[in-house]
């Protein structure tokens, strides 16, 4: 792993933040307006209602979850330090009350509120924390007539125009090393982990986040914290009950409520439930720590917890799958986990699925590899990168393609450059390390002549 060493020094040498767009099919008036915002429309430069300068240095990514319209901007007050936060952009002034945003403490790193109407009576955008956000209205006036549908996911950065001229097998090699460096702390994570809570607790904690995904990762890295692996090991009939009861999902025994074909499996877990119930009681999730929509469905959550209760129970046959710290003996372990109820439904409440539906599916199986099994073999002295260099990448996500457009925009082999799961977290590495670390939209970042000595 010299390759990592190598881009450990790049990116000690530097130290140097932006994302993205998510155009809607539908374009309601106000989020088209965010838009034209976010391509620079309005422009960059303004003065608050209060007469002061705001420049913005980066318009952030587009925040398309619960919180503030755009994360990681960054503005600059009256020619002072660039500040990093959120920008919200509303209708209208008062909407961030109406909305809820003063008592909402997702806005509580808000550096912009930015609006079209503004109120007769003077409105001040405070925080829940009770501090003054900088207002800038904006006047549609000024808008250029045309408005393209055509709205790019992020912007080029500035290191696209070198990029394109590099070698291909130049840019293979830095991704190969932020990757590697990106994989070792992984395993020095685990590692950890592993010296903290011992092997087994270690690695069922992470492969529960990983079935987590990101939106329920917190929910599930607290199950195996509240139930760990060695408890649930001792009951094993109940390992399902609690770990489904622990996690709220048998809190209302209305049997009305499931389908006549589901009744006997939510039946079982909660007549093994009860009993458990009064002792384990306070260890019973929240409801709201669930994020239940958005996920496709054979993603869902309950899905997921039993994918997890049948790794609890298949636990010594999961061992012996790692015995041999191969990536191929693991994935075939989970691809034969197999569930009566599970591989055929998609939540508690769901009619039966028209066909049968692995409970672990590949693409989720390879980020298990990804971010936890190879790094722990790694961690365990194996020399893995020639398997992991090979896993190819099956799914992308936002930040990645942000990244990829932040770095190669339109360079045709932008495709090659992110098809195996070692480049995408090389380009998340450097996505992190640089775009999210630089305060000057591109201006100041190292990274682009720091390729032009990559060797
Ligand atoms: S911040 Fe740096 S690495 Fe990111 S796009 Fe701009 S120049 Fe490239």
């Amino acid at each position: 792993m010299q390759l990592a060493r190598r881009y450990s020094e790049l990116r000690d040498s530097a130290r140097v933040h932006e994302r993205a767009l998510f155009p809607s099919q539908r374009t309601p008036s106000e989020l088209e307006l965010q838009a034209r915002w976010f391509a620079g429309d309005f422009g960059r430069k303004f003065h608050s209602v209060t007469g002061d300068e705001i420049e913005i240095v980066q318009f952030g990514t587009w925040n398309r979850e619960a919180g503030p319209d755009f994360s990681d901007a960054v503005v600059r007050l009256n020619g002072g330090d660039a500040v990093r936060g959120t920008i919200e952009f509303d209708l209208a002034d008062r909407s961030w009350e109406t909305h809820g945003h003063a008592t909402n403490s997702a806005f509580d790193d808000a550096v912009l509120h930015v609006f079209v109407q503004q109120s007769d009576r003077v409105f001040f955008t405070r925080t829940k924390s009770n501090r003054n956000v900088p207002q800038v209205r904006v006047d549609l006036a000024t808008l250029p007539d045309k408005f393209s549908a055509n709205v790019p996911l992020a912007r080029p950065g500035r290191c696209q125009a070198p990029l394109k001229d590099l070698p291909e097998e130049r840019l293979v090699s830095i991704l190969s090393a932020a990757s590697q460096f990106r994989l070792q702390r992984k395993a020095a994570r685990i590692k950890n982990l592993v010296d903290t809570h011992g092997r087994d607790a270690a690695l069922f904690q992470e492969i529960a986040a990983a079935l987590g995904y990101k939106q329920n990762k917190l929910a599930f890295a607290l199950l195996a914290q509240r139930l760990p692996l060695s408890f649930l090991r001792k009951e094993d009939d109940d390992i399902e009950p609690m770990l489904f009861g622990v996690a709220g999902f048998l809190e209302a025994p209305d049997l009305a409520v499931y389908p006549q074909e589901t009744r006997a499996y939510v039946r079982k877990l909660w007549d093994r439930w009860w009993p458990h119930r009064d002792e384990m009681q306070r260890l019973v999730l929240p409801a709201r720590i669930w994020r239940l929509s958005g996920a496709r469905p054979l993603n869902h959550p309950q899905r997921r917890l039993g994918a997890l209760a049948t790794l609890a129970q298949e636990w010594p046959s999961f061992l012996k799958s790692l015995a041999r710290r191969n990536a191929k003996t693991a994935q075939e372990f989970f691809l034969g986990l197999h569930h009566p109820f599970w591989n055929l439904h998609y939540t508690l409440t769901s009619e039966i699925a028209p066909k049968e539906m692995a409970i672990v599916g590949e693409s989720r199986i390879a980020e298990i590899l990804a971010n936890v099994l190879l790094p722990f073999f790694l961690a365990d002295g194996r020399d893995i990168w020639s398997a992991y260099e090979k896993l190819p990448a099956r799914l992308t996500n936002r930040r990645l393609e942000t990244g990829a457009t932040r770095l190669f925009g339109g360079d045709p082999r932008r495709p090659r450059f992110t098809k195996t799961i070692a480049q995408q977290q090389g380009l998340l590495q450097i996505y992190e390390d640089f775009c999210l670390q630089d305060n000057s939209d591109c201006a100041q970042c190292p990274f682009p002549e720091q390729m032009q000595h990559w060797k």
